[in-house]
């Protein structure tokens, strides 16, 4: 027998539903620059699902419905629910993929991956917050994310080639290895600029004969990809 909903759990499942209808709305006024103007029911029924109040500091859980980004704590933030519903809209993930996350943050855009594909592999370099993700994922049941610490730049060579590879970080330039590390006609979702700057959200689409096709969609602001120190 399962335990009847808390009123808690029964009040962020309205703010989710909330939140899933400004996703909505936003994804209608930005459709004539992303070509997404309508998000597949996959990403809706995903970002209807997890629970993104745990991924965040428990005092910001009032504020996890909200369509903004908050922090998590190390300088870094969790991505605004529109810019994570949009990512995953312009990968294309189907339920049988396996995707790679550089940039594991909170954890919030894995499982959302997770809700949709069979397996994620995703890479923080920040230890700490890499070992908080991989906590509340595995407490959440999220046995098909794979965590690792490291620097994502360099892909995940020992799971590649990959059915899309979704990158939360922006460097300066698009990083060869993600590319090498894409299947033919997978996707890399990808803000790319200056650290000051906003940055291009771009998607990289690889081609049969392993040539690429760049498409700019909206500006965004991320935090920068950083580099291990050798
Ligand atoms: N996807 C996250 C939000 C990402 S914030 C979420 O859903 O919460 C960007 C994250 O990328 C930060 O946690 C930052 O530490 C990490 N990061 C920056 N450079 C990186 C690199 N080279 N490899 C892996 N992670 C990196």
């Amino acid at each position: 027998m399962t335990a009847a909903p808390s009123v808690a759990q029964v009040r962020f499942a309205a703010e989710r539903e909330r939140m899933a209808a400004e996703i909505v709305a936003m994804a209608r006024e930005t459709g004539s620059e992303t070509g997404r103007p309508a998000f597949s029911d996959r990403v809706m029924a995903a970002m209807r699902t997890v629970p993104r109040h745990r991924f965040v500091p428990q005092s910001l859980a009032v504020s996890a419905y909200e369509n903004r980004p908050l922090a998590i704590g190390d300088g870094q933030t969790i991505s605004q629910p529109y810019i994570v519903a949009l990512m995953t809209e312009l990968l294309d993930p189907k339920p049988g993929d396996v995707v790679l996350e550089v940039g594991t943050g909170s954890g919030y855009q894995a499982a959302v991956l997770a809700e949709i594909v069979a397996d994620v592999y995703t890479i923080e370099i920040v230890e700490s917050l890499g070992r908080k993700a991989a906590a509340i994922l595995s407490e959440l049941g999220y046995t098909n994310v794979i965590t690792r610490i490291g620097d994502g730049y360099n892909g995940w060579k020992e799971q590649a080639p990959f059915d899309g590879i979704l990158v939360t970080a922006a460097p300066v330039e698009v990083p060869q290895p993600l590319i090498d590390q894409l299947k033919p006609g997978a996707r890399l979702v990808i803000p790319v600029g200056g650290r000051f700057d906003v940055q291009d959200l771009l998607v990289i689409e690889k081609k049969a004969d392993g040539s690429t096709l760049t498409r700019h969609t909206i500006p965004v602001r991320f935090v920068p990809l950083t580099r291990e120190r050798r």
